[in-house]
């Protein structure tokens, strides 16, 4: 079953800036941000143009690393929202600028209507996983400025073995936030093998999902796992979307991206499933191919 109650075949996402302010251990940018050119104001106008133009996309989402340390971030969101076009702006974030009202204010002001924010534990674990002591605590702040201004958000957090173990209490928390819908991301490394020793095995997590789906249906949110094979045997709310909006990223980022595999199953020759990611490269090294687990869509 796919269901979501967020299109994201509306939405397009432009990256536009590479620096960030924490440094995740699950970045799956990792070092490649620093190497990545910002997109640069004409062609960003340039892009905007023809999407307004073309009127190929309704909604619109800025990204990159960590797009509110871009000082430039307010001019590109009001060139947007200048032509009355997007329904939705959204910025992705690790949400920590949130946490000043007035910069939020600010952002609202040029033009973003909706926010993407990454929380990937509760606060020891998320500080130790951003690896800035203190970033909880802002991230949350900042979900609270969200929360009493009535802008919409959605929550987004990469499962990790770092995260594991707070899964449920960490879905219990952000279920009782006023999120539209919570985002739970399968990890998949830009490498071969996993380096950093993040995977979990899609069997470990099974084990937590039931508990997982009935805490979220008892706090009437939809939880949309993200890149975890669609053959997996989930009950709503909880569904599976592997879609992704569309995305203009650099060349360089696309060339690192195929290094994890994208779309590797045993049985993909087999199996109707659209949007499935499969297993990633780092996965299959670790764990294997599930052969067992896994069953082909007919
Ligand atoms: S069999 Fe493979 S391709 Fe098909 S849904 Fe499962 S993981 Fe995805």
């Amino acid at each position: 079953m796919t269901d979501t109650r967020i299109d994201l075949a509306k939405y397009m996402v432009v990256s536009i800036w590479w620096g960030c302010n924490n440094d995740c251990s699950l970045c799956m940018l990792s070092g490649l941000k620093h190497k990545l050119p910002p997109i640069g104001f004409e062609k960003y106008k340039q892009l905007i143009d023809s999407v307004v133009k073309d009127r190929s996309f309704e909604n619109l989402i800025l990204s990159g690393a960590e797009v509110t340390t871009f000082d430039d971030l307010g001019r590109y969101v009001r060139y947007a929202a200048s032509f009355g076009w997007f329904k939705k702006i959204q910025i992705q974030t690790n949400g920590r600028r949130l946490s000043d009202s007035a910069y939020l204010e600010h952002l609202i002001d040029c033009g973003v209507n909706e926010f993407f924010i990454s929380v990937h534990g509760l606060e020891d674990v998320h500080d130790a996983i951003a690896r800035r002591p203190g970033a909880y605590k802002e991230t949350l702040a900042g979900i609270h400025h969200l929360e009493d201004l009535g802008i919409p958000f959605i929550t987004n957090t990469v499962l990790t073995r770092e995260n594991y173990h707070q899964t449920v209490p960490l879905m219990t928390m952000l279920g009782q936030t006023k999120a539209m819908e919570l985002h739970l991301w399968n990890l998949f490394p830009m490498e071969a093998k996993d380096g950093k020793n993040l995977i979990v095995r899609i069997g470990d997590f099974l084990e937590l999902l039931p508990e997982i789906t009935s805490t979220v249906k008892s706090l009437d949110k939809h939880l949309i796992l993200k890149a975890f094979p669609h053959c997996l045997a989930v009950h709503p709310p909880v569904v599976l979307d592997g879609r992704v909006p569309a995305a203009v990223l650099p060349d360089r980022f696309w060339q690192e991206f195929q290094e994890c595999g994208f779309g590797t199953c045993v049985y993909r020759n087999d199996c109707r499933a659209q949007d499935c990611w499969g297993l990633s490269r780092a996965y299959i090294q670790k764990y294997g191919q599930e052969k067992n687990m896994l069953s082909p869509i007919s």
